[in-house]
């Protein structure tokens, strides 16, 4: 009787078994719906083989030039636009989003800003890369084109873009002073670094525009490890460095008077100020270089070469800047830094001879598998 109890109890499992194994196979498997703005972030480390043999360290950077809207900011926007529509200051009814913006933001804002129904209206400076402006007037960003002045300007971009959102009651998405910038890179982009590396991570590299990335990044790398060095990298023109090394930052006339303008007199675009944001004040900064337009040039087309990547200019600052931590902090360090976004928005500037020459700089092609010199 038992034995008969077993074999109908193991003919019943084997059906049961086969059955399942049919239906699970007949079954459609679910495609998962991600939407664009489930794509940004969990970026790539990249390891830059050519400049950490140069250096003796290891050099990594993190490809945020991979994000769908071509930059690190498509984080910034995600978490300012999800945080104003949890404050209710963006809906169905007010889906009106204004920025100041020298290009990066505009184009995240607005390509996260169609995928949700929302419609940006950017202010920015008349004298950026051709690029920028054609990506957003294609993907029908309301453009404001304005004349570049000092961002303590009552005319800056920034302000005009404030003040005009409060006149039409939209929200002013406010990428320098709103802290949810910040938050993001503390959240995404430093744990990401952190968990790429396996917190062997002994620098961290970066330039600042917001002061978002390097702010959350340093704040969060330094809370589970604080002897981790931070380095800013500034282009020229920029005061943050003065900041950083001497504990100087001049603001309003002060700023004028020492005509730190924006534009700088740079040909890198995104990163650099004559003031402190509020995300910049959340940093925790250990040291400071600057990099010149020339040492960037150099980087952008070593990278080029060697690396086989085509990146934008604050990029190249960056990597100039990893290498003079290299140098600075010796040999056998991992160090990390961030590749913004790519070579393509700066075709008609940056890698544009004849725009080199109209600003005073030279740029000459090397084979730099040859030589390579970086002060
Ligand atoms: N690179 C580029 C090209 C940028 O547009 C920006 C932002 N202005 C940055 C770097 C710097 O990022 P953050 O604003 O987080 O300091």
């Amino acid at each position: 009787k038992l034995k008969d109890v077993a074999l109908i109890a193991t003919s019943a499992f084997t059906v049961y078994t086969i059955a399942k194994k049919i239906y699970q196979s007949i079954q459609k498997k679910q495609i998962e719906k991600k939407k664009l703005i489930d794509l940004i972030g969990n970026t790539h480390l990249i390891y830059l083989e050519s400049l950490s043999k140069l250096t003796g360290c290891e050099i990594y950077a993190k490809c945020e030039f991979m994000n769908p809207g071509g930059s690190i900011k498509d984080r910034t926007c995600k978490q300012i636009i999800l945080d104003a529509i949890k404050d209710g200051e963006l809906s169905k009814e007010k889906k009106f989003i204004y920025e100041g913006t020298s290009g990066s933001t505009g184009i995240s804002l607005t390509q996260l800003g169609n995928s949700m129904g929302f419609q940006t209206k950017i202010f920015l400076p008349d004298d950026l890369a051709q690029e920028k402006y054609l990506i957003l007037e294609t993907m029908k960003a309301i453009l404001v084109k304005v004349k570049p002045c000092s961002i303590v300007d009552s005319q800056h971009y920034c302000k005009l873009a404030e003040n005009q959102a409060e006149v039409d009651g939209a929200f002013f998405s406010d990428q320098f002073e709103n802290l949810s910038n910040f938050k993001v890179h503390y959240n995404s982009t430093a744990k990401e670094i952190y968990t790429q590396t396996h917190g062997q991570i002994d620098i961290f590299v970066s330039g600042s525009g917001t002061g978002g990335t390097i702010a959350g990044v340093s704040r969060y790398i330094k809370s589970k490890k604080p002897q981790v060095k931070v380095i800013l990298a500034d282009p020229q023109g920029s005061s943050l460095r003065n900041k950083v090394n001497y504990g100087i930052c001049y603001t309003g006339e002060e700023a004028e008077g020492h005509r730190l303008k924006h534009p700088f007199d740079t040909i890198t675009e995104g990163i650099g100020l004559n003031r402190q944001t509020d995300n910049f004040n959340e940093a925790q900064i250990d040291k400071a270089f600057l990099v010149t337009d020339e040492e960037a040039l150099e980087m952008a087309h070593f990278l080029i070469q060697n690396e086989g990547l085509f990146l934008g200019s604050s990029s190249a600052v960056n990597a100039c800047a990893a290498v003079k931590s290299a140098r600075l902090y010796g040999k056998g360090k991992t160090i990390v830094t961030i590749f913004c976004d790519s070579g393509m928005r700066y075709l008609s500037k940056f890698y544009n001879p004849q725009y080199l020459e109209s600003k005073g700089r030279q740029y000459t092609p090397k084979d730099y598998s040859k030589e390579f010199n970086l002060d």
